[in-house]
């Protein structure tokens, strides 16, 4: 077995254990192979072992990689800050964007998503641990920003992201991750339509899973450390 199918399985090994601790069925939980600064052949190798999603943080990274695969049935997701200068690239390029913090942003991907593919999915990102630095709409912003999208032609409002501040205090995992799981429950309430939450990563997959996660963004575990970068 190949390092990168080994590490492929490790992970799918903590999601089955995961998901059986609390009850939850294991194929509601989607892994997404985060692959930013991943070279093609090793994206290909993890498609060998049988891994179809991909996370690409940087556009101009992504393309020479999504060109290379081209033979290959990948769902690339696009999972990193988006510029508006930006849209027109992924609109083109990938299947779902997860970091949707601005309308404006929304509107171009709606715009700019050519008339033969499927309608862009769409999460929308909160800044769940309050951290001025971090990116995200706050819990209070909300509701106006899905109400917004969902109005949109060529996009479908999937759910809610977050990337919460980096910490091994479990609590305070699962404190950051229930507050993106209530606003989703509250979303759904008031009659939005969601079933993507998409959060946890490699150090905190365990307690996403538990707190209700549908999308898994994993890099390290899958691909080994790299130099991380903060959002
Ligand atoms: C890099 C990245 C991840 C993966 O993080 P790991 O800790 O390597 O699993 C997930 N989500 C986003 C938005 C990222 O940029």
């Amino acid at each position: 077995m190949t390092t990168i199918s080994k590490a492929l399985q490790a992970v799918q090994t903590r999601i089955l254990r995961a998901a059986t601790q609390c009850g939850r069925a294991p194929d509601s939980i989607h892994l997404i192979a985060v692959s930013k600064k991943v070279q093609a052949e090793t994206l290909r190798s993890a498609f060998e072992a049988g891994q179809r999603a991909f996370g690409e943080s940087y556009v101009q990274e992504a393309l020479p990689k999504i060109a290379a695969l081209e033979d290959l049935a990948i769902t690339w997701h696009f999972i990193g800050p988006l510029q508006s200068n930006k849209t027109k690239l992924v609109a083109e390029n990938f299947a779902w964007v997860h970091s949707v913090e601005r309308i404006k942003v929304a509107q171009r991907l709606s715009e700019q998503r050519p008339a033969h593919l499927p309608s862009l999915n769409l999460c929308l990102q909160v800044n769940v641990s309050g951290e001025a630095s971090k990116a995200g709409v706050t819990p209070a912003e909300i509701h106006a920003l899905a109400q917004a999208v969902s109005t949109l032609p060529k996009v479908k409002l999937r759910g809610l992201m977050a990337i919460p501040e980096p910490t091994q205090d479990l609590a305070l995992q699962h404190t950051q991750l229930r507050l993106l799981r209530n606003l989703f429950d509250q979303l759904n309430a008031q009659g939005f339509d969601l079933d993507t939450l998409s959060m946890g990563m490699s150090d905190d997959l365990e307690a996403a899973i538990a707190e209700g996660a549908t999308q898994l963004r994993v890099g390290s575990a899958i691909f080994g450390a790299r130099i991380k970068t903060e959002q």
